[in-house]
């Protein structure tokens, strides 16, 4: 047995009935968005390496550590990709997304590559469902796309999902504030490639989980206290915006995110539930990314929500997922030729949309009722010899163990009545 392949380290199978869920809160994290305009844009799960490089940034974590990166037979330098935002934005530039109606509002659900440590809620391979807003700089469309973000946690029943927010600033006060903040890193007891890090990405050493950084970083200047004029006006003007959506956020002067290209309006959600891994979802402003990977000027804003902890979120909440759909008839034939009937029966009911199933494979009556009951059927229908010489099948109500006997050429009328 221990010679048998398993599901590559940091991954998982989904398996019914827990795929379920997935599917479930992809959806319901996707409503809010269609109603909002936004449409489905789906990018190859590869893309060039130099495309993450260029736009989630080389000194970050997810560019320096984590991609999955490869060359091709062909010489090509590829990587599966670790996040969605640089290939979104990579197709709104190829498209010229930027010519047409603006904000272009794409939404895309899909797997993600990150060779992180695995850990509860951190895998190589990971869901997210993820919204772009393209082409304008509005801080309205920021309060719009953080909004149908809390929305999604709250369609999905969650509480304790808490929202935190910070402005990042702009290319014109961010390089102040990067300063002011070396200085401050310069003068700490750090070891020697958070000093390095200190030159290259100071942003990130403010999000070390380490306690002894955190406890010398408490005093570290904020962000907040360097945005220019436009960045603040821009700030107020989301957080009015927020307001009067009815939104709750908590401020968070030292939130960064842990890719390079946000600007201005970043913000996190975050589940108490969930131990160290507990973003759930995540995004903000990236008013530079497009130039940062050769396109036009293009502003825009997103996130990324992630589907598998949002699941371990909704556990730890005991949010009952919704029942899985289940089989309304179960169909068990006694022969070959009551075979031939019932799967042609089963298709008939399936056509009018009623969900049903046969028992395959030669079980006999006893496994055959077996499987109907653990198929949670309403209805059984049984199909032997003499009941094909009379031309009518039994109808067994599974509930109660009452049985008919009904003809043929009625069964599908009197099964959807039943079902009614
Ligand atoms: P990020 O792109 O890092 O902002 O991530 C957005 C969201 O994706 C996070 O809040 C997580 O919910 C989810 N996520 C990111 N990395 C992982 C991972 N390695 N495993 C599981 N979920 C992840």
């Amino acid at each position: 047995m221990s010679d048998l392949f398993r599901a590559p380290k940091g991954t998982f199978d989904l398996l019914p009935p827990d795929s379920e869920l997935w599917l479930y809160v992809r959806e319901v994290m996707a409503a809010p968005l269609r109603r909002a305009g936004y449409g489905y844009v789906e990018t190859p799960i590869f893309e060039e390496t130099a495309l993450f490089e260029r736009g989630v940034g080389e000194s970050t974590d997810v560019v320096s550590k984590e991609m999955y990166s490869f060359v091709t037979r062909g010489d090509d330098h590829v990587t599966l990709r670790p996040e969605g935002t640089a290939g979104v934005v990579r197709a709104a530039v190829q498209h010229r997304l930027y010519a047409g109606q603006l904000p272009a509002k794409l939404w895309y659900s899909g797997s993600f590559f990150r060779y992180e440590r695995p850990q509860a809620g951190r895998y190589r391979h990971f869901s997210q469902v993820g919204a772009e807003a393209i082409g304008v700089d509005d801080p309205a469309l920021d309060a719009e796309v953080v909004a149908l973000g809390a929305q999604a946690y709250a369609d999905l029943g969650l509480t304790q999902v808490r929202l935190l927010l910070n402005s990042l600033g702009d290319r014109e006060c961010r390089p102040v504030y990067r300063e002011r903040l070396q200085e401050f890193l310069r003068g700490l007891d750090l070891d020697a490639e958070t000093r390095r890090r200190v030159e290259v990405n100071p942003l990130r050493v403010l999000d070390d989980k380490r306690a002894e950084v955190q406890k010398q970083v408490a005093d570290a200047p904020v962000v907040g206290d360097s945005l220019c004029d436009d960045c603040r006006a821009h700030y107020d003007a989301v957080r009015t915006h927020l307001t009067d959506l009815g939104v709750v956020w908590e401020e968070a002067p030292r939130l960064v995110r842990g890719l390079d290209y946000y600007t201005r309006t970043t913000f996190e959600f975050q589940h108490d539930g969930l131990g160290a891994q507990s973003a759930v979802g995540g995004g903000g402003r990236y008013d530079g990314l497009s130039e940062d990977i050769g396109g036009p000027a293009m502003p825009g804003v997103g996130w990324a929500l992630g589907v598998d902890r949002t699941i371990l979120a909704l556990r730890a909440e005991e949010v009952a997922p919704p029942a899985p759909p289940r089989c309304d008839v179960y169909a068990v034939p006694l022969g070959a030729e009551a075979k031939r009937r019932l799967l042609q029966l089963v298709d008939a009911l399936r056509r009018e949309g009623v969900s049903a199933d046969l028992a395959f494979g030669d079980r006999g009556l006893k496994g055959a009722m077996k499987g109907a009951d653990r198929s949670g059927a309403r209805l059984a229908v049984v199909l032997g010899e003499r009941d094909l010489e009379a031309g009518e099948a039994q109808l067994k109500d599974l509930g109660s163990g009452e049985q008919v006997a009904v003809p043929l050429e009625e069964i599908v009328t009197v099964i959807k009545e039943k079902l009614s």
